[in-house]
């Protein structure tokens, strides 16, 4: 029979990482079935308050004649390996058949989307009989069964490479310049590896979990190629993932729905009714008039240049922001630009040069010094100094999940 197994919630903020969890299952399992194809890693909403870090939960296919032993081997590695001592880590396990895929798609696009309940997984582990394993809370069972169920219209491919376990917890031994060269010649085949305007090596993490490094592409030739290149300490074992980074696809699409709520994700036509402003931190907000009513977009210290972008907004111009609504704020990913204010009314200006001031609201316009008066305001052309189209935040403050304009076939502006 064929099966496919869902892994979630396996790790902490202190170690581990469930794409690792998986993997070793994947090995123990050699014992009794055979893995078909690649893994998926598939990454869910991003703004769920218990996710550790980039909210992704791991399936991948068998073909076993051993339900049982499948079901005890993965237990054992889970009992071995995940974070249980800790509060937050709640794993689920689940054994899907393969041709019970298609029942499972649409609880996949609202965990992707939305959010669901710990009771809404387990009503559909029993309407189907699915065979599952729950640790502590077993919340893991919602990402377990939405990472098998997930259909993906678009993927993208990701190469982990681990460190030896010796290794984990400790400063990550690479060379910088092996990362900046696999963007120069792989870019866009493989993107995301660094950041050039704030020379960051993206593709290298900083926190205590097996990863040495992770590469995303479009083809596993493209990422071979890239792993020749990379310069690191001695890894211990790699995998390439089929994955839904890089696709949009936690975006709802504000024109088709009636409301919006916050911890989700959308996209969202509206025009600039607040100019920007920049708070203590580098946080820079505007408002935006949408028809759900008027609320806030940010784009907060980490999207570095971007903000010079948004910081040029006008009120009056219209755009399409994209981003996840947290505290009623638009958290944004990216930004169209659709029309921008060419002409401002301003007070008229007297044949001295200087400009007039109001008398009154609607009683006109005065020169203090030439008491010359004028009733009507001056329309003037003014010079933008930015164009109209996309732009995104950078590679180092980008969401898993969000598709960078390269993928979009967007024109590609740095700011
Ligand atoms: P890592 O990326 O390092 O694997 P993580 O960021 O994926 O960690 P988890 O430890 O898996 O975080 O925790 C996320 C938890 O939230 C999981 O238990 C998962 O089942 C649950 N979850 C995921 N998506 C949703 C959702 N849409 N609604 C409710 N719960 C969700």
């Amino acid at each position: 029979m064929r099966v496919w197994v869902g892994i979630d919630d396996t790790d902490s903020r202190k170690g581990m990482c469930t794409t690792y969890i998986a993997l070793l299952a994947m090995e123990r399992l050699k014992r009794v079935a055979k893995v078909l194809g690649l893994p998926r890693l598939i990454r869910l909403n991003p703004t769920i308050p218990f996710k550790t870090r980039g909210n992704g939960a791991v399936s991948f296919l068998l073909e076993t004649e051993d339900l049982k032993e499948t079901v005890d081997i993965v237990s054992e590695v889970i009992l071995e390996f995940a974070e249980l001592e800790d509060d937050r880590t709640n794993p689920g396990v689940v054994f899907v058949e393969d041709e019970m895929l298609p029942k499972l798609s649409n609880f996949a696009d609202r965990t992707i989307k939305d959010v669901v309940t710990i009771d809404d997984a387990l009503f559909i582990i029993n309407k189907y009989r699915i065979p599952y394993l729950k640790f502590k809370k077993g919340r893991g069972l919602i990402g377990a069964l939405a990472s098998v169920g997930a259909e993906l219209y678009d993927y993208t491919l990701e190469l982990l490479v681990y460190r030896y376990p010796e290794k984990f917890g400790k400063i990550r031994e690479y060379d910088r310049e092996s990362f900046f060269d696999i963007d120069y010649e792989l870019y866009p085949e493989v993107f995301d590896t660094v950041d050039w305007c704030n020379d960051v090596v993206v593709a290298v993490p900083s926190s205590p979990c097996p990863v040495l490094y992770g590469l995303r592409g479009e083809s596993t030739e493209a990422l071979y190629k890239a792993m020749s290149i990379a310069r690191t300490e001695k890894f211990e074992k790699y995998q390439i993932f089929v994955t839904n980074h890089a696709t949009d696809m936690h975006i709802v699409d504000g024109g088709k729905v009636e409301s919006i709520k916050n911890y989700r994700s959308y996209k969202i036509r509206g025009t600039v009714v607040k100019d920007p402003y920049d708070i203590a931190g580098g946080h820079v907000f505007f408002e935006i008039e949408t028809k759900f009513g008027v609320f806030k977009c940010a784009a907060f210290e980490p999207t570095k240049q971007f903000r010079n972008v948004v910081r040029k907004l006008m009120t009056g111009d219209v755009v399409e922001v994209y981003g996840s609504m947290k505290n009623d704020t638009i958290n944004l990913e990216k930004i169209k630009l659709i029309e921008l204010v060419k002409k401002v009314a301003l007070n008229p200006r007297c044949k001295c040069g200087k400009r007039m001031e109001s008398v009154g609201k609607n009683k006109g316009f005065r020169c203090k010094r030439c008491k010359t008066f004028s009733l009507e305001k001056e329309i003037v052309e003014i010079n933008r100094d930015i164009e109209l189209g996309f732009y995104e935040v950078p590679p180092s403050a980008r969401r898993h999940l969000t598709k960078p304009l390269i993928r979009m076939g967007e024109k590609h502006v740095f700011r």
